[in-house]
């Protein structure tokens, strides 16, 4: 007799599909027999890896057959110096996603349900299905989060309100004093998590980090990665700064030993390294400016965006597009799953990488013949 092994998994998991990252270089070269693609797909440094955390990774590997530590004593130490918090409030994750994962799995049952924005980062979604909670999904406003209409969803079952700011993948952010209001309006039993992966980057003077909201609202969590403007997306590593009752709550749903050793060192070395996250934000402010003017010269509307990509409209068939970018080994990111079907979403590479993403655009727009 066969077992129907897909019926036994939980209601919530039957209804998950696997997220779907973006194209890996090395699989895009060995399927094409191609060398040097480039990658501008997954919002990741391009600067690579910092030399100081790359000497810190050495350093650690030679405790590699020891677990780490579980508790992250040092890194935690350090965040809470630098951001002027307790350690008790901060909760260490194997990325972010996985401090966004925890808070479904400590706060989201089937009874309840979560808010976020249509456009918004996937892994919200992913979170409170794999919970079999309901997710409720406000329609954005002009790409980006309607704050208030967010506010309105809310009933006695919402437990979580996922904000992310700058949101992914359409780069709209929202000021802090919108983000007070709808702290003002929402029940104090919804946690509200404020996800600022992209943090470094935004230059808006509207916008602030909802860290300094937290006092006045314990319902807030704020996250942040090492992924993106430090450069260490391989190696895993975010946290959350929350409430010290919600601390405790994540700490108690998350996995012993959830950080390597490597990643922990890593992350501690690059917060000492203030000349590279100069230089990412640096080379994401001058990478911005040059793709605007490219979709500009080439009659293409984008997205403004205050993190480290942009999302652009393409007339006409964006999948071929995208194919055809593949075939020039250019992978950047279709964002259909978004609800952006009419869009491409880029990550701000070096300037060189920039320039072959437009060059090879603008070949396949005229030969498709004009735009
Ligand atoms: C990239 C990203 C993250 C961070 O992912 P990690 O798991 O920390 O690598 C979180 N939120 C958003 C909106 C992102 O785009």
């Amino acid at each position: 007799m066969t077992v129907d092994f897909k019926r036994l998994a939980l209601p919530g998991v039957q209804r998950l599909q696997p997220y779907q990252g973006g194209k890996p270089i090395e699989e895009l070269e060995r399927e094409l027999g191609i060398s040097g693609a480039i990658k501008l797909a997954s919002n990741e440094n391009p600067l690579g890896l910092s030399s100081v955390a790359r000497k810190a990774i050495e350093a650690s590997l030679v405790d590699g057959a020891r677990y780490p530590d579980g508790n992250g004593f040092y890194l935690k130490q350090k965040l809470a110096e630098r951001l002027s918090v307790s350690t008790n409030q901060i909760t260490l994750g194997n990325g972010s996603n996985d401090v966004l994962e925890l808070i479904s799995r400590g706060f989201l049952g089937s009874e309840h349900n979560a808010i976020f924005s249509e456009h918004a980062f996937v892994v919200y979604q992913l979170a409170i299905t794999a919970q079999n909670a309901k997710a409720v999904v406000v329609p954005a406003l002009n790409w980006g989060h309607d704050l208030k209409a967010m506010a309105a969803a809310a009933d006695d079952n919402t437990r979580l309100m996922f904000i992310a700011n700058p949101n992914n993948p359409t780069g709209t952010w929202v000021s802090l004093a919108d983000i007070e209001d709808l702290l003002k309006a929402l029940s104090r039993q919804v946690l509200v998590v404020i996800d600022e992966a992209y943090f470094e980057y935004v230059d808006k003077p509207e916008y602030g980090s909802a860290l300094s909201l937290l006092e006045k609202f314990p319902n807030l969590v704020i996250t942040r990665t090492f992924s993106k403007a430090y450069g260490l997306a391989s190696l895993r590593v975010g946290y959350s700064v929350s409430h010290p009752d919600v601390a405790d709550i994540l700490n108690r749903v998350r996995q012993p030993f959830n950080i390597n050793s490597l990643a922990l060192a890593a992350a501690l070395a690059v917060l000492d390294d203030q000349d590279y996250l100069n230089h990412s934000i640096e080379i994401n402010r001058s990478g911005y400016s040059q793709l605007v003017a490219g979709f500009d010269e080439l009659g293409l509307d984008y997205i403004p965006s205050a993190g480290n990509f942009i999302s652009v409209h393409i007339p006409g068939d964006v999948q071929a597009i995208y194919q055809s970018l593949l075939q020039l080994g250019v992978i950047v990111r279709p964002i259909g799953l978004y609800g952006m079907p009419n869009h491409l979403r880029v990550s701000i590479g070096l300037p060189e990488e920039n320039q072959r993403f437009l060059v090879a655009l603008e070949q396949l727009l005229s030969e498709r013949g004009g735009s």
